[in-house]
């Protein structure tokens, strides 16, 4: 039997064990990987966010990196907040 995914899988915790060959194979998923990356459309994993969100999507290797340390950028309260501090300090630098 051919193993469904690498080690990494297990340090990544994505689906690959839980789901079956025919399943993802039914999805279009690619050997060895359990989703579609959201952000550049390559094979990759389906894994929790790695952020503090609640939320599950799938991500290629590469991308769940970027969107680790960028997804504070995609939070609108998060960029309101820099707005306002970077208002304030262009202000005092202004006065
Ligand atoms: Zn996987
Ligand atoms: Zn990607």
């Amino acid at each position: 039997m051919k193993p469904t995914c690498e080690p990494a899988a297990k340090k990544r915790q994505c689906y690959c064990d839980s789901l079956s060959a025919e399943w993802k194979a039914q999805q279009g998923y690619a050997e060895g990987f359990c989703g579609v990356c959201e952000r550049c459309g390559k094979p990759g994993h389906t894994q929790h966010f790695p952020g503090p969100v609640p939320y599950t999507g799938a991500w290629c290797d590469r991308c769940v990196t970027i969107v680790a340390y960028t997804w504070f950028l995609r939070n609108p309260v998060i960029l309101l907040f820099i707005a306002i501090v970077a208002g304030v300090l262009a202000f005092q630098w202004w006065i």
